[in-house]
């Protein structure tokens, strides 16, 4: 019920003032521990919040102990960061809302190193004169993809933007209608082709595309032939592609140019580990395309990136664009890319070293046994509710091999007082938030994205959660 003007007038002018609130107790205890600017903030957001509530006639608590406490939590909010670390028992190794890759130690105590002090990021400390952030990584990228030359920029998207404005701005690019895609977080092909001034020459069908339709589509204008690798989605049944050693082949014959968006771009040989459907980075460089650009932070599982390989003309010509220098990565980019790329100098090593690939990679028996642990701990501790292990299969995510499952276990939780969205929304808001999946009549934590020093953590926050019903 909405309350008459004059008593919401009342209870308005009812609450206290932000001076009045510094000066209790409680405010020059907020004061002594936490910034003053934090403090006012949440003090008037807190107040904001009654007065909003009030005026749309809504309850709200206005008593000096209410408006104290929350402006206590929202203190406490505020004063913790906002990007914070979190388990994650969703299964997905590359999970783009949750930061993608994980990076080795190693790769940190290299962005520590750099960030902590002054760098030759720009020096050339043979010469002693002025030198290139691309130089780097420049040795690394070229011995492991075999491309003549390579750098990097801030993501896959912004290397593809590059590119296409340095080799077909107000040309002619030359696309199957298959591979005119939408990549999660808003990487749309035909949308990325027009912010670059490159003018899209879409070809072929959604299901079928032929070497003549390219061909038929070159012209005087033709900037650009460009295969983008589908992704998150596959096209399947009655369908037909035109590898891209045949493009190559047609760029050679009309002398245009040929590049591969090859979004993940992993850098060792799945097929050794039973997955036929991604090709290296390497093996598509040998093909002799003229330009591959790939993430970063995608199969590789290195920081945020993008990597620009190919031709050492087209590469120095990209670099000189205006453009490169917007997209340029930083210091702590480079230092984590560096320290990732190092690993790569040994397959086996990688293997070990790269967490993304550890935690794709890892035998399902592994994960069966790290799963077991935690319904072990959950089970000792928790003895009023039932934890099974379940076999399940785990996506690699974003937009990395979307045909492949991989053998995965969780640990299900069907709880008994609560119901499951109860449960997912407090794990999801416990410090540290803990994500999992509802799957049909459970909660499912899967054992894959899981580490070890996190069971004891899952144990203590279900402890509690399960508990308080
Ligand atoms: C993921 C992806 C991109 C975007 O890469 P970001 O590094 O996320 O910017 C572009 N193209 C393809 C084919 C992709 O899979």
């Amino acid at each position: 019920m909405t309350p008459p003007a004059s008593e919401k007038h009342s209870e308005l002018s009812g609450l206290p003032s932000v001076d009045e609130l510094l000066k209790t107790p409680e405010g020059t205890g907020w004061l002594a521990e936490f910034p003053r600017r934090l403090v006012l903030q949440s003090i008037r957001d807190t107040l904001a919040s009654k007065r909003t509530r009030l005026l749309a006639g809504n309850p709200a608590d206005i008593t000096r102990d209410g408006i104290v406490g929350e402006i206590r939590s929202l203190i406490a909010k505020n004063a913790s960061f906002s990007l914070k670390p979190l388990i994650n028992a969703t299964g997905i190794v590359l999970h783009t809302n949750l930061g993608r890759a994980v990076l080795s130690e190693k790769a940190l105590e290299n962005v520590v190193r750099a960030g902590r002090s002054f760098t030759n990021l720009e020096y050339d400390l043979e010469a002693g004169k002025r030198g290139k952030r691309y130089s780097h990584t420049k040795r690394l990228l070229k011995e492991i993809s075999g491309a003549e030359d390579a750098f990097i920029v801030n993501n896959n998207a912004a290397a593809v933007l590059l590119c296409l404005n340095t080799l077909a701005k107000d040309k002619e690019v030359v696309v199957s209608r298959s591979e005119l895609v939408e990549i999660g977080g808003s990487f749309r092909v035909p949308d990325v082709m027009t912010a670059s001034g490159a003018v899209l020459r879409e070809v072929g069908t959604t299901n079928k595309t032929h070497l003549h339709d390219y061909e038929n589509a070159i012209s005087d204008n033709t900037g650009l032939l460009l295969k983008v690798h589908q992704s998150n989605y596959r096209i399947i049944g009655f369908t037909e592609d035109v590898p891209i050693s045949e493009l190559v082949g047609l760029g050679k014959k009309h002398r245009i140019p040929v590049m591969y968006d090859l979004g993940s771009g992993c850098l060792i040989d799945l097929k050794a580990h039973g997955i036929h459907s991604e090709p290296s980075v390497q093996e598509i460089v040998k093909t002799g395309v003229d330009i591959v650009t790939f993430s970063g932070d995608k199969l590789l599982g290195g920081p945020q990136g993008g990597v620009i390989a190919g031709r050492k003309k087209f590469i120095e010509k990209i670099q000189k664009n205006p453009l490169a220098r917007a997209l340029r990565v930083d210091k702590l980019t480079i230092a984590a890319f560096e320290a990732v790329l190092m690993d790569y100098m040994d397959d086996k090593g990688a293997l070990e070293a790269v967490p993304v690939l550890k935690m794709l990679l890892q035998s399902p028996e592994e994960i069966r046994s790290r799963a077991g642990r935690l319904a072990a701990r959950l089970k000792k501790t928790i003895k009023t509710e039932r934890f099974e292990i379940v076999s399940d299969s785990s996506k690699a995510g974003g937009g990395s091999l979307p045909e492949v499952d991989f053998p995965s276990f969780s640990v299900s939780v069907r709880p008994s007082h609560l119901s499951l969205n109860e449960l997912e929304r407090r794990l999801r808001k416990g410090s540290p938030p803990i994500i999992a999946r509802i799957k049909g009549d459970a909660l499912l934590l899967d054992a894959r994205t899981i580490r070890d020093d996190e069971i004891g953590h899952i144990v203590a926050a279900l402890a509690v959660y399960l508990n308080n019903a």
